[in-house]
């Protein structure tokens, strides 16, 4: 891609999430003291103006000042971000909001939002001298990962639970990756991924590399307020699977705020989305508990968020609390539902992960969560093509009719 030789502004530095002891930015992904995960702070971040983005790439990369690559010819793009925002006045209509807006991010290069989180990753990890990245996926982050690995000439290995979805499976192999289906849940295969990480020099994206891979995650929050006018919407409605993708978007929100872009941004609820065969985030929050318990072994439909330990949960619970959001969990039935409704009001098609953020969306407004007149932006994170098997569940497979006019017409009649 071409990065038109814009210098970055910022220095950047890690901070650790706990304990707040600061690193430079050799390879670390733990805070030496206590164990932390480390999180990239900007230094000396200079006010933004908005027409700084005016005329730049309708990629996430338009953002560099606020992303970690220190040298622009390291940056992998496959042209990534500047999805949509979606304004969803049928869905709208239909679940009694004004201003409801899709966040469709179903329609990157690789079809989940996983290209934000893994390109930003996979050009820190060539910066770093790397040359092998890898992943531990349940199915969208194995695709994102090797698709830049792909595009930056870099092998990829990829460990994901080997009971996913075969569209996730051949879009990840066609990419050319190493791909590890682990006898196991996504829990085991991100063991084995961090093993394999430590011992062979591999750039995990989301273990070794994790403070980085969340930076790309907070494109979603920038593209998000520019496509508002840098506007800050009253209510996001995010899917939680391993939680990074929310604490990031709430992060990002912040660093816009700090560089002036936006207002006050603290007033913006925040919600969170998991599906019931693996909701313990929901539940630790719905007991005002700390503590994210975890779930032994995921069973919903929504593979994508079938993480039972998810690594940043009890950060998902600080933010919820900070943003005065709710948490709600929706079953398999009223995923599938949620999707059929999305594709048939919006003409958006998505995974179950998208139809969880939709339903739990409408719990909330059956629970008077949301006011009528919020702009609230509800996340959907991956495509529908990746998952038409469970989604053929709920549909009337057609019957074959014969080339016939009379048939056909009794046919469109009916
Ligand atoms: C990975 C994924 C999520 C969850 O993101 P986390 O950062 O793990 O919480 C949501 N939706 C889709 C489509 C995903 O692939
Ligand atoms: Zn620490």
């Amino acid at each position: 891609m071409s990065c038109t030789g814009h210098n970055i502004l910022s220095r950047i530095s890690l901070e650790c999430r706990e304990c707040k002891r600061v690193y430079g930015t050799e390879f670390r992904y733990v805070c030496e003291e206590c164990f932390g995960p480390l999180d990239v702070r900007y230094d000396d971040l200079p006010r933004l103006e908005p027409s700084l983005f005016e005329g730049r790439a309708q990629t996430y990369w338009r953002y560099r000042e606020l992303l970690p690559i220190a040298d622009a010819t390291n940056i992998i793009s496959i042209g990534a971000g500047m999805t949509p925002l979606h304004r969803a006045e049928r869905l709208g209509e239909e679940l009694g909001l004004k201003n409801l807006y899709i966040k469709n991010d179903s329609v990157n290069p690789t079809f989940s939002f996983k290209d934000r989180p893994a390109g930003v990753a996979v050009s820190k990890a060539r910066e770093f001298g790397m040359s092998k990245v890898g992943c531990a996926s349940t199915g969208n982050l194995a695709s994102a990962t090797a698709a830049h690995a792909a595009k930056g000439g870099m092998s990829c290995h990829v460990f994901a639970p080997s009971n996913i979805e075969m569209a996730k499976i051949a879009q990840a192999l066609s990419y050319g990756a190493n791909y590890i289906a682990v006898n196991g849940t996504y829990d085991d295969a991100n063991r084995m991924a961090a093993l394999a990480g430590d011992r062979q020099n591999i750039g995990v994206v989301n273990i070794n590399m994790r403070s980085y891979y969340v930076e790309g995650s907070k494109t979603l929050a920038f593209e998000v307020a520019e496509q508002l006018g840098w506007n800050v919407p009253d209510h996001l409605v995010v899917p939680v699977g391993s939680g990074a993708m929310l604490n990031a978007i709430c992060k990002g929100f912040e660093e816009l705020q700090s560089a002036s872009l936006l207002g006050d941004v603290s007033q913006m609820k925040v919600s969170a989305a998991q599906p019931h065969g693996c909701a313990p985030v929901v539940s630790a929050f719905k007991q005002g508990s700390q503590i994210v318990t975890p779930v032994e072994i995921p069973d919903t439909v929504a593979k994508s968020l079938a993480i039972g330990d998810p690594g940043d949960g009890r950060y998902v619970l600080r933010r919820l609390r900070q943003y005065g959001g709710t948490a709600e969990e929706t079953s398999d039935e009223e995923i599938l539902d949620a999707i059929l409704l999305l594709a048939r009001t919006e003409g958006i098609f998505t995974e179950p992960a998208g139809g969880v953020s939709i339903a739990t969306l409408q719990k909330m407004i059956e629970d008077g969560r949301v006011d009528a007149g919020d702009t609230v932006v509800c996340y959907v994170t991956g495509n529908g093509l990746k998952a038409t098997e469970a989604i053929m569940r709920v549909l009337k497979k057609p019957e074959t009719v014969e080339a016939d006019a009379r048939a056909i017409l009794a046919e469109v009649a009916s």
